[in-house]
């Protein structure tokens, strides 16, 4: 059986705008110094790039080129969105799924994975775990399945938020589930969701169609590709999109990115707030066709081609990475990473310290906690957030884009980071973080110039400190 698509439930910008046959010409593209200089500097000026010029940063292929395009995507990073990492965990809460995706262990097909979908009491007790640990961002993660409806994921997103103790609780839930109707969009949205994700997996056709067969709700390449537009079209205005990298070409899936972030930008004139690029790993019963795989070094020069293309978003770098890769990729610009993962259903309470494949949907590179995350990012000289304010203030969409507000940062984002990196140290820290994180948060407050903004920070951290109050924003 093959699905059959309503294309009345499609958004109004619904046509598939992957365009194989530029994009494939455009990868044939030569570049040189001059070029490479002219774009960066547009990229400087927080200008997007097109895809053309994306592909001609993509041709890059010397270290002299190669170099500039690493230096400019660090000093972006730098200079335009500070130091600031905001920390989430994964929460999977339902492995049963009727696509046959062959890179996923999830995959109806593979009858050796231990199924099972989380009940309320099982939700609860992960929710506290994760909550113990200091986290206040989710990404609750589903497979494809009708009993996975959109007011199931908004049961689930709506009892998250109900979940605390001490001063504990979720602040900001986020979804990665397979893409609804409008209706199904309008439901999970009035449950308070954060972000809804939705990666295409692979933007390359044929390749699409050889890894989920056509049989499957996921074998609709449009209907995937428009998700996200119809998640805009229903309120749901801040979306991810992502690519699993290895299935085909990493330049072509960057420029694809780029073109789907273009495409939103141009028919809801805001693009997606978050852009992922998570990497093959192994899986139970997968067998990775290697011919496509990315590289260290590939995987650096897309991340730094992706910050420079699209200055506005957001890019998510997952503990599908192992910690020395995360360490070097995090300064080419990366705003998010979860820490402390366990993707185990179950994982945060039952796991205990190794990786068990029955039970995962992949094979993770990272399982440090997130105390020594935590830690490593302070040593670094970075200030983890924990922040939700812009979501809950309902600063979302295009008039609260960092860049759009002067001053955002200095006056919101970085007090916001301050003020919940407090939180954790008091309430969650090991002595060796609290102590690395008590100097980054002098350092940080050195560096704010004085202002009323600053007086009211000093204040705030004293009350969280000394009055322990907590959730203080602006
Ligand atoms: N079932 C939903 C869907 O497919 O959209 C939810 C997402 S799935 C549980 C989360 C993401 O994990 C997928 O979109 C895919 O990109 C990624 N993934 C699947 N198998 C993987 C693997 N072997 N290695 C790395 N990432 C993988
Ligand atoms: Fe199911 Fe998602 Fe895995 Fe595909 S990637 S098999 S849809 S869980």
């Amino acid at each position: 059986m093959t699905f059959v698509m309503d294309q009345t439930k499609l958004s109004r910008s619904g046509v598939d705008f992957i365009d194989e046959d530029f994009l494939h010409g455009l990868l044939e593209r030569r570049t040189d110094s001059a070029e490479v200089r002219d774009i960066i500097a547009k990229s400087m000026a927080k200008q997007p790039l097109t895809v053309e010029e994306t592909a001609a940063l993509l041709a890059a292929d010397t270290p002299e080129l190669i170099e500039p395009i690493f230096e400019a995507a660090r000093q972006l990073k730098r200079d335009v969105y500070g130091n600031r990492i905001v920390l989430f965990a994964p929460l999977y809460i339902g492995n049963d799924c009727t696509n046959d995706c062959h890179y996923c262990a999830f995959r109806r097909s593979n009858r050796a994975a231990v199924r099972r979908t989380l009940d309320n009491d099982e939700i609860r007790q992960q929710v506290l775990a994760l909550e113990n640990k200091g986290h206040k961002r989710l990404i609750l993660v589903f497979g494809e399945h009708p009993r996975y409806d959109a007011k199931f994921m908004a049961d689930c997103v709506r009892h998250v938020y109900t979940i605390s103790e001490g001063h504990g609780e979720i602040r900001r839930v986020n979804l990665n589930a397979a893409p609804l109707d409008h209706e199904g969009y309008r439901t999970v949205k009035a449950a308070g969701i954060g972000t809804y994700q939705i990666f295409q997996e692979t933007y390359h056709h044929e390749t699409y169609r050889r890894m989920h067969p056509a049989n499957t709700r996921k074998g609709n390449y449009l209907w995937r590709l428009d998700g996200v537009a119809r998640a805009m079209e229903a309120e749901c205005d801040d979306v991810g999109i992502g690519a699993l990298f290895g299935l085909y070409d990493w330049r072509f899936e960057t420029l694809s990115l780029v073109s789907h972030a273009l495409h939103l930008q141009k028919h809801y004139n805001v693009g997606p707030h978050t852009i992922s690029f998570p990497r093959m790993r192994p899986a139970q019963g997968v067998e990775i066709d290697e011919r496509y795989l990315v590289n260290d070094e590939q995987l650096k020069r897309l991340v730094a081609v992706l910050r420079l293309a699209v200055p506005y978003t957001g890019l998510i770098l997952t503990a599908r990475e192992p910690p020395e890769v995360r360490r070097e990729i995090l300064a080419f610009g990366v705003s998010q990473i979860d820490a402390g993962s366990r993707i185990e259903l179950g994982g945060y309470t039952e796991a205990g310290d190794s990786q068990c494949m029955e039970r995962e949907q992949f094979q993770l590179g990272d399982i440090r906690s997130l105390d020594q995350v935590m830690r490593e990012l302070l040593i670094d000289g970075y200030i983890p957030s924990f922040c939700t304010a812009c979501y809950r203030l309902g600063r979302t969409g295009e008039q609260f884009m960092e860049f759009a507000i002067p001053g955002f940062i200095q006056n919101l984002c970085t007090p916001n980071a301050l003020s919940t990196l407090m939180e954790y140290l008091i309430d969650y820290a090991t002595p060796e973080t609290r102590a690395a994180g008590e100097e980054a948060v002098r350092r940080e407050l050195t560096k704010l110039p004085d202002s009323p903004r600053k007086t009211q920070l000093l204040e705030r951290l004293r009350r969280i400190r000394e009055e322990d109050e907590r959730d203080l924003y602006f």
